[in-house]
């Protein structure tokens, strides 16, 4: 029988309730099934886990044969049930527990892998080590610290570290937790919901790769941090690996204890620094064939303006991303992406906006004056040859056009020509545009290099 651990859990759930309902006495409920839970369903055998040594004993004479009736009714079939104490379970039986005493719900996420990790020189390092540690836990460098800013790749490399554990060494009990889930958990444990563990017993005894994220959110709690400082300590002696992330250099983590951030210094931390627009582009490309697309389909600038536009946070990045598939897909319907499409896709998000509030007038009257070989001081002066007129003219059209400046102020911009005088040179090119194939060129060319 092939059943999820979340069946499992959702059928011992039905179960207990039954058997809730058919009870008289609460107290006995509360104290004999309160926190069992399935362990595993091997053919016929169902392990069922109970919380102390009398209520196995009770559970398996007492109430044996009311469980056996209701288990029967809810699976229409009959089990073998063994009740075991936790403890019990690896002596006698070589099945992985569904359900830890602490930290439950937390879990490696197989979508992020070694494989799946685009390398560049921002994040190198941590890449290599992470590598290296995941080949050999415990015996190179302990703890590891990685630290940078949001969206660097921080949580993907230590659920990378923890598959790739897995996968080499199966037996190995890895756990990632993150801080914020820590300090929550050693809270329900003061308060005493974890009755009988000792939390920093269990983590000496259930897991030999401890994977901690975002340490900064210990800072300022003495208490957890005193208990972390234990459970780490215990690790460090027995050279059981311990890598963490932080937001920032460990030496510069406020209100963390001392003790603490000494350990993480000692140990290698490791810096992911802002991913570079190669690396990004590399992303996106590695996205696109990911969703089942053709990279062909995407027109290079469209790269291009998205590792720039969203590539500080490679997370921006993916969600600017999703955007575009969504829109292209389902609302314009393009097979082939170019910029514009992919511009109109993102315009509403805020970093789309920066990059266009950045885009000067300056910047466009140093682009065009570049293209044209030209200094900018000749377009925005007197002088009217025919080809800085036209340089002009361009730079105004393209003012206007991306910047949406009134003619007025642009006027104010070149030298203070009148509103009609800026009008014109707008319009000259707007016309000339659909004719004239080299103007088109320049123009398409200027407007690309300006929004990359
Ligand atoms: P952090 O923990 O540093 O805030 P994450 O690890 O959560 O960042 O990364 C955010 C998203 O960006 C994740 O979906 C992750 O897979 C992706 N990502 C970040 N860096 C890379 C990279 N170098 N290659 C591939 N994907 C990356
Ligand atoms: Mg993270």
């Amino acid at each position: 029988m092939e059943n999820t651990v979340s069946e499992i859990a959702a059928l011992w759930d039905r179960i207990l309730i039954k058997i809730k309902a058919k009870m008289n006495d609460p107290l006995v409920y509360d104290s004999f099934f309160e926190g069992s839970y399935i362990d595993s369903i091997h053919d016929n055998q169902m392990i069922v886990v109970a919380n102390s040594g009398l209520a196995v004993s009770i559970l398996s004479t007492k109430y044996k044969d009311m469980i056996d009736g209701v288990v029967h009714d809810a699976t229409e079939s009959n089990f073998d049930i063994k009740f075991v104490q936790k403890e019990d379970i690896k002596k006698t039986i070589e099945i992985k527990p569904t359900k830890r005493a602490f930290f439950s719900d937390s879990d490696i996420n197989p979508q992020y892998t070694f494989k799946n990790f685009v390398v560049g020189p921002s994040n190198r390092e941590a890449y290599q080590a992470a590598l290296m540690i995941s080949q050999n836990p415990g015996k190179l460098f302990n703890p590891v610290l990685i630290y940078g800013g949001s969206g660097l790749g921080k949580t993907h490399l230590l659920h990378a570290i923890g598959n790739a554990v897995k996968e080499k060494f199966p037996t190995m009990k890895v756990l990632y937790v993150h801080a914020q889930d820590f300090l929550n958990e050693y809270i329900k444990y003061v308060n005493g919901q974890n009755e009988g563990t000792n939390l920093v017993e269990w983590f000496r005894q259930e897991v030999d790769l401890l994977l901690v994220d975002d340490v900064q959110f210990l800072a300022n709690k003495p208490r957890t941090e005193e208990t972390f400082f234990s459970i780490y300590n215990n690790f460090y002696s027995v050279g059981k690996q311990v890598v963490l992330t932080s937001d920032q250099n460990p030496s510069l983590l406020n209100g963390l204890d001392d003790r603490l951030k000494s350990r993480f210094v000692s140990g290698l931390p490791l810096a992911i620094k802002p991913i570079e627009k190669e690396t990004c582009e590399s992303i996106l490309r590695l996205k696109i064939d990911a969703n089942g697309l053709d990279v062909n389909d995407f027109d290079p600038d469209v790269i291009s303006y998205f590792a720039t536009t969203f590539g500080k946070n490679v997370r921006v990045l993916e969600g600017a991303f999703d955007r575009l598939l969504f829109y292209t897909v389902n609302i314009h319907k393009t097979k082939h992406i170019d910029l514009s499409t992919a511009m109109d896709s993102v315009s509403s998000l805020a970093e789309a906006q920066d990059a266009k509030t950045q885009l000067s007038e300056e910047k466009i009257i140093n682009a065009v004056a570049d293209y044209y070989s030209l200094a900018p001081y000749q377009l925005t002066g007197k002088i009217r040859t025919s080809q800085i007129a036209m340089a002009r003219h361009i730079a105004m059209y393209l003012i206007r056009t991306m910047l949406d400046v009134p003619f007025t102020k642009i006027g104010q911009t070149f030298g203070g020509k009148d509103h009609a005088t800026v009008m014109n040179g707008v319009e000259k090119v707007e016309n000339s545009l659909k004719s004239d194939k080299d103007l088109a060129k320049a123009v398409t060319e200027l407007e690309s290099r300006l929004k990359a």
